[in-house]
């Protein structure tokens, strides 16, 4: 453990375990394996090698120093900008990170293009088209447009994608709707689009829970790190959690019935209690939300956080656990311990919150080791 007493670890052979189920479950289909914001906070240039060896078509970014952390492992495979670029990036994407671009408005078009003809050499960009996400990227009405896109002489369409917005929502209707338009408009540009053209619209809830229908390539981020983005894949059991979080024991105390725990007294003792601290609150990523509905594994059992998290400091209360706690115990935030396990998405669902969130916050605010 570090010095926080936080030990949070990411095991590489269950990602790349992870993203063969998905790719056996997809094929033919390519696979782009989204490792935006630090691979979700479990370490991009320690796992992109995992994800290429595992058989990723695609690594999906957002930023130009992501790009240039990987072609700087000697890395050459293909990248692709997940959110509009700006002409400083592709400035630096043309000069040797190579990364394909989305083109989702005719500024952004026409701006490569000539990028593309100024160097003798076409820019290979992916069309991305609103179906229903109401991010960026052309409506799909609007197809003059992108019909003007495809002939523009410095551009190589190499791919034309959407992005499900509720394709977690236990209902499907409107992902249904989202892919019934995006392959119509694919169909209308059917003159337009090289015959190579990448179709993608799925993520991982979509990869998961539909069959990948034309899709001849899928983004997949959160699956490949072993998390249900919503319980309604819960079907797909092949999926192992990448990352756990553990700490110890900082202090076991007893304290009588009447007695407030932590700042704002939000937690009462109703008993003779015996209460837990451990050395870890929002500074290290424990979500400050999770007070008195978060939950902590210690000696095999689930037990409630009280009061309020602190930044450094969580309290647990331990009265119902039948064996002796003690100091330097291990406490499992996520992960398995015993019989129980807690996952990303449990507690997510505890603070109305998604994974990602506490995935990138327990990345990013302590050291990963890896095995
Ligand atoms: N595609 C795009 C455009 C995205 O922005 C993301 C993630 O944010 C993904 C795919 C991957 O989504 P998921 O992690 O749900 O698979």
């Amino acid at each position: 453990m570090n010095q926080h007493h936080i030990e949070v670890k990411v095991c590489a052979k269950t990602f790349a375990e992870n993203i063969r189920q998905i790719r056996d479950r997809v094929s033919p289909a390519k696979i782009c394996v989204v490792m935006k914001a630090n691979a979700y906070g479990h370490g991009l240039k320690v796992l992109a090698p995992h994800a290429i060896k595992a058989g990723a078509d695609y690594i999906g970014i957002c930023t130009n120093p992501e790009a240039a952390t990987l072609r700087n492992l000697g890395l050459e495979i293909k990248l692709m900008r997940l959110r509009m670029g700006f002409p400083d990036e592709f400035e630096e994407s043309l000069n040797g990170l190579n990364i394909e671009e989305q083109v989702g408005s005719i500024e952004a078009a026409e701006y490569l293009s000539r990028e593309g003809c100024k160097r003798g050499k076409k820019v290979p960009v992916h069309l991305n088209i609103d179906t229903g996400m109401g991010r960026s990227g052309f409506f799909s009405n609007e197809v003059d447009a992108i019909a003007k896109v495809c002939n523009l002489p410095g551009l190589e369409i190499v791919g034309i994608m959407t992005h499900f917005a509720t394709a977690d929502s236990e209902e499907l209707d409107f992902t249904r709707k989202q892919i019934k338009e995006f392959y119509r408009l694919r169909d209308t540009l059917k003159n337009n689009l090289p015959p190579s053209v990448l179709t993608h619209t799925h993520n991982s809830a979509a990869t998961v829970r539909l069959t990948p229908h034309c899709n001849s390539l899928v983004r997949v981020g959160a699956a490949c790190y072993g998390v249900r983005t919503s319980r309604n894949f819960a079907n797909f059991s092949p999926l192992k959690p990448v990352m756990s979080v553990k700490t110890k024991v900082a202090q076991v105390r007893n304290v009588p019935p009447g007695r407030t725990i932590g700042y704002g007294k939000l937690f009462t003792t109703q008993r003779q209690s015996r209460i837990a601290s451990l050395p870890v609150g929002f500074g290290e990523g424990y979500p400050r939300s999770l007070f008195n509905k978060g939950v902590v594994l210690i000696r095999g059992h689930r037990c409630p956080v009280v009061g309020r998290v602190s930044l450094n400091i969580t309290t647990v209360d331990i009265t119902d656990i039948p064996e002796e706690v003690t100091w330097g115990d291990e406490a499992v935030l996520v992960g398995c311990q015993g019989n129980e396990e807690i996952t990303f998405e449990e507690l997510a669902d505890r603070f109305e919150s998604v994974h990602t969130e506490i995935n990138l916050m327990a990345g990013f605010m302590n050291q990963v080791s890896y095995r």
